[in-house]
């Protein structure tokens, strides 16, 4: 990966710089996770709709060249997209592009990490809400626990690190199994980071969000952990350490405190669409100008424009009602 002679900064109009970008590969899954998709949905995007590789590269070439360093690949589920890895290796080399990862539920991790991580892909984050086979199969529509321990395995095998495992606390359902998932993290040397839900479709608006501001205060307690200043991607969440460096442990609280003011983020979904907010419904439409005939500098100029218009903060505390699309179709 090259860096480019001097650092173009990209800020936004709160004056926050912008340099991450999530970008999202498809918005199908093979999991119907309770708080991201209803079961049995069925409404995708059609195939025609989806951003071709090299539209997907000709957006983050423009995004790079303004300022965006870090790249994650996210979905739905972006190993359902076919020939993942030769999409990261082309973004990886792209002149700005210093990091790039991938959010999976693992599935398929098992078949795809080596290629992933010769394509550039270092850093890698699994979501696991439990260890018990029972709760996943409530939680994600079937039990996958199996495919998901052999996915961490590759990953292991294969050296990525740091490893997250994200876990969306819902009160009643995986809240008591907290403990559980910290000493296998401790064990397989992972990173855990808890999730508060968010009220994003009605899937994420049915789901009843813990408070994690006790949890972790009770973590912190049990397990002899202190806050740490350690920057881990650069995304929202908080993280404690235990005081042998062995153990981390992340929080992502959007409901109880929000992390907007340092927002550094947007997200582009398959079909084009720039979000400007995971909360909001401000956007930028890419396909029909990509389709369109623009070029690098119209481009450029539209990036420009749309993240000027960054929305301050989202309303998910005020109002919980207002985001109709799902997480999968955002790119979590
Ligand atoms: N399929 C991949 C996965 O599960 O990691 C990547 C996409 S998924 C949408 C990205 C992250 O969003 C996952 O960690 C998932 O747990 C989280 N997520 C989905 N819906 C959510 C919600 N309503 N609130 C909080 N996190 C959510
Ligand atoms: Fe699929 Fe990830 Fe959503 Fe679960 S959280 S349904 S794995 S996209």
């Amino acid at each position: 990966m090259n860096a480019p002679t001097s650092t173009p900064v990209l800020l936004d109009g709160h004056g926050r710089r912008i340099d991450y970008l999530r970008l999202s590969v498809t918005d199908r899954c093979d999991l119907r996770c309770s708080y991201c998709m209803p079961k049995g949905f069925k409404g995708f995007e059609e195939p025609a709709n989806w951003l071709t590789f090299d539209e997907i590269e000709r957006v983050v070439a423009a995004f790079a060249r303004l300022g965006v360093r870090r790249l994650r690949l996210t979905g739905g589920e972006p190993l359902l997209r076919r020939d993942l890895p030769l999409l990261a290796a082309r973004l990886g080399a792209l002149p700005g592009v210093d990091d790039l990862s991938l959010s999976t539920n693992a599935t398929r991790l098992d078949r795809h990490a080596a290629a992933l991580r010769a394509a550039g892909v270092r850093r890698i984050n699994v979501s696991l809400d439990s260890l018990q086979a029972e709760r996943i199969a409530a939680i994600a529509g079937r039990d996958v626990l199996g495919e998901v321990l052999a996915g961490l395995d590759a990953a292991c095998a294969q050296g990525f690190a740091p490893i997250k495992l994200n876990m969306v606390v819902q009160a009643g359902v995986n809240d008591d199994e907290i403990e559980a998932m910290v000493a296998f993290c401790i064990e397989r040397g992972f990173i855990l980071r808890l999730i508060e839900t968010m009220p994003v479709g009605d899937s994420g608006r049915a789901s009843r969000h813990v408070d994690l501001q006790q949890v972790i205060a009770a973590l912190a307690q049990r397990f002899d952990l202190a806050p740490s200043a350690r920057e881990l991607g650069g995304g929202p969440a908080r993280y404690w350490q235990s005081r042998d460096g062995g153990f981390t442990l992340g929080a992502i609280t959007p409901i109880s405190q929000h992390f907007c003011a340092t927002c550094n983020r947007v997200r582009l979904s398959v079909d084009g669409t720039l979000y400007l907010c995971l909360g909001q419904d401000d956007k930028l439409e890419l396909r029909p100008l990509l389709r369109g005939g623009i070029d690098d500098a119209g481009l450029e100029a539209a990036l420009r424009q749309a993240i000027e218009r960054k929305p301050e903060r989202h309303e998910f505390r005020e109002k919980p009602g207002k985001i109709v699309r799902f997480m999968s179709a955002t790119g979590g």
